[in-house]
Order: C-alpha cells, then sequence, then structure tokens
C-alpha cells in the first residue's frame, strides 16, 4: 500500500494537469529506508512527449547525487497518462528500474488540463512483474 499525504498527491496531480497533453514525470523522494514519501522533485520530460517519458539523464544523475547527500531514497517515481488509462506500458515496464519504489501513474485522459477526475493509481514493477496496490490519501502537508 501506498500512503501519501493530501498535499503531495495534489501536487502530482497539478503537474500531471500543466504538462498535459505531453506526459508528466518526477520523483518524490524520502528518508532512505523509512518508505515515507516527503520530497516532491518535479522532472522534466526530455521526450516533451504525449506518448514517452524520459527523464533528462543529467538532471536524473544531479537527482540521485542529491538524494545520496541526503540519505534519501526515490519513494515513488511517477509519471502521467494522457490519453490512456493509469496502467504502466510496457516500455514503462522495461525502464522500471527501482523494485524498491511505488510507480505511480495519474491518467488525465479525462479532463485534460482541467479541473476534474484524474486516476490516480500505484504499482510495484519487480522483474517486469506489475502489481497494483492500495492508494491511502491522508491528510497533510507533508
Ligand atoms: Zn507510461
Amino acid at each position: 500500500m501506498l500512503t501519501i499525504t493530501r498535499a503531495l498527491h495534489d501536487a502530482i496531480v497539478d503537474h500531471a494537469r500543466a504538462d498535459h497533453p505531453d506526459e508528466a514525470c518526477g520523483v518524490v523522494a524520502g528518508p532512505a529506508g523509512t518508505g515515507r514519501p516527503e520530497r516532491f522533485i518535479p522532472m522534466l520530460n526530455a521526450a516533451r512527449s504525449p506518448t514517452f517519458y524520459e527523464f533528462d539523464s543529467g538532471d536524473l544523475l544531479k537527482l540521485y547525487r542529491e538524494m545520496d547527500d541526503r540519505d534519501e531514497e526515490p519513494v515513488i517515481v511517477y509519471h502521467s497518462h494522457t490519453a490512456t488509462e493509469a496502467y504502466p506500458s510496457r516500455t514503462d515496464v522495461s525502464y522500471a528500474s527501482e523494485p524498491g519504489a511505488h510507480y505511480v501513474l495519474v491518467s488525465t485522459a479525462e479532463s485534460g488540463s482541467e479541473e476534474g477526475p484524474v486516476q490516480f493509481r500505484s504499482f510495484r514493477i519487480v522483474d517486469g512483474e506489475i502489481t497494483e496496490e492500495d492508494v491511502q490519501v491522508v491528510e497533510g502537508d507533508g
């Protein structure tokens, strides 16, 4: 199960809406070993594509160094789908390299960049196998 604060949940959804119709992507880091998502880090989709996302390799390297310095780990790796449901694509699975992370998918297919319903789902992706998990949104501004 993924437990996430309302504030972080909304920050991810807002990012997905802002970048629609391109896919948005980012990370929520947390203190190593806690599994607690705390620090929201929106990333640039280097592919700037409506069907694909890719972290800029320089940005990613910088982020991993920074997390290392702060003793953090990537707790959530998120991205949006803008025309399809919030479910990992084959490409997403082949790029999923963090077996300990929650892979969050947001779909803005229904409402686009406007306020409205979005799908927000979380998955574990380990050895190419997708397992959906429950998402619990708790109140709080963490
Ligand atoms: Zn995807």
